[in-house]
């Protein structure tokens, strides 16, 4: 054969694979988080200024404690048991009975790569729809559209911070009342940064045991609640509740890859199940990440100093750029953990509309062509493509800088806009960025 008429035969054989692929698979695209990552990157490279408030990256190091447990355990190179190295396990198990008053035990936890790697594996696992609130993080529904699960969106409301009311729980679960269903909580919450009250949460509670349904509580952000006050929704139903958790943010190390799941004794057919998928799949999570992450659920005064460090940062900056967003006249939620925002667009319609910009996806690309900032779309998060909501994750700082200079403030001390333009400057100039930009469009 000739080089074209080989040539033509690889095509073909492309051509055929390429149509093999998964149906679920082939109407998705990767994941918009990793992929407003990578195209920041290029652009930075490319020689452009990039505000790169796209993926929610925790700016913090590592604590030091973490660290240095990673570096003596470097050796470690054996396979650990499925379900994770057991010193770990328990002191997952003693963090969750220390800060939830829940009695928890190091046979309920399953350690792996990753929490957003349980997730896809409790969906794969349970058979069940998954129910979630609109707007939520942007690959709890890809997830349960590769595995095939039915997504039942729970519509929620700006003036409710869009926060997920008992009463449309309610509503979705009393169509077909025993239908298996997983429900996703997550707070404080990816994308808006609001969270629950006590209250709340136990009102919500009250709806999820009336259909006993599993409620996947998502607490990865916990840690970084602005006051340090994450309440889980465990307290208020224990024996439906699974707590997800993990380094990636409260402690800098979303590359390290690890995530826990605490599981009720009631649902432990679930963790032994999800433990022969991931026999079968990723083995055991790293060894020495194992080893590291477990003065980090041990906690004591280094990290609860970094983690007092952390949540004053993050507060200060939360609270500035909202002011900053709502005098340019966006509306948002008042962030009270995390380190994202979740503006709307809407009161700049018209003028925007005037410029062709008449969606979310439209938007984020002109703030990225035009202004410089990368953010992510509302249509990301489950909200309507028309909608002109966004997230930002204000996090494109040095957080190094910014963490030891907070950690010589007074205790209690909140820092100042003359902090923040010191340690937070890129922050703050991607949020003058947008507004200058906002501006523009009226000229
Ligand atoms: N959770 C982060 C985000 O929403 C990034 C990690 C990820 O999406 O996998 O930006």
């Amino acid at each position: 054969m000739n080089n074209s008429g080989k040539s033509r035969a690889r095509e073909s054989e492309h051509r055929s694979l390429d149509i093999n692929l998964n149906l679920n698979v082939r109407s998705l695209d990767e994941s918009a988080t990793l992929a407003i990552n990578e195209e920041s990157g290029k652009l930075t490279r490319e020689g452009r200024r990039i505000y790169r408030l796209g993926l929610g990256q925790s700016p913090f190091p590592v604590p030091e404690p973490v660290v240095a447990a990673l570096r003596e355990h470097a050796h470690e190179k054996d396979y650990l048991p499925v379900k994770g190295l057991p010193e770990l396990r328990k002191a997952v198990a003693d963090y969750h009975s220390r800060a939830e008053g829940i009695d928890c035990r190091p046979s309920d936890i399953l350690i792996g790569p990753g929490s957003k790697e349980l997730m896809f594996i409790v969906q794969l696992t349970y058979y069940g729809d998954l129910v979630i609130p609109t707007p939520s993080w942007v690959s709890y529904a890809p997830q349960a559209h590769i595995i095939g699960r039915n997504i039942s969106w729970v519509p929620t409301r700006a003036e409710n911070d869009w926060r997920l009311t008992p009463e449309e729980l309610d509503r979705i679960c009393s169509d077909d009342p025993t239908r298996p269903r997983i429900i996703i909580l997550n707070y404080p919450s990816n994308p808006t940064g609001d969270s629950y009250t006590d209250e709340e949460l136990r009102e919500l509670a009250y709806v999820a045991r009336k259909y006993r349904v599993v409620l996947l509580s998502d607490e990865i952000y916990g840690e970084l609640h602005h006051s340090g006050e994450h309440t889980s929704i465990a307290r208020y139903y224990p024996e439906g509740t699974i707590i997800s958790a993990g380094l990636s943010k409260w402690a800098g190390a979303g590359g390290w890859r690890l995530g826990t799941f605490a599981f009720p004794p009631s649902l432990g057919w679930l963790r032994d199940a999800m433990a022969v998928v991931a026999s079968e799949t990723y083995t055991s999570t790293s060894a020495p990440i194992q080893f590291a992450a477990i003065p980090a659920f041990e906690g004591g005064p280094e990290i609860e100093a970094y983690l007092a460090g952390s949540r004053a940062v993050l507060r200060a900056l939360g609270q500035h750029i909202h002011r900053q967003l709502v005098a340019a006249g966006l509306a948002v939620t008042t962030p009270s953990g995390g380190f994202y925002l979740f503006p709307d667009f809407h009161a700049h319609k018209d003028r925007l509309a005037a410029r062709g910009i008449r969606d979310s996806q439209a938007l984020c690309r002109k703030l990225l062509d035009e202004a410089g900032v990368a953010v992510l779309p509302g249509e990301a998060f489950g909200r309507p493509p028309e909608e002109l909501t966004c997230r930002l994750a204000y996090v494109n700082f040095d957080g190094s800088a910014a963490l030891a200079a907070a950690r010589t403030l007074p205790s209690g001390t909140t820092p100042d806009e003359a902090f923040l333009r010191q340690y937070c400057g890129p922050t703050l100039e991607a949020i003058d960025e947008m507004s200058n930009w906002l501006a523009r469009q009226a000229s």
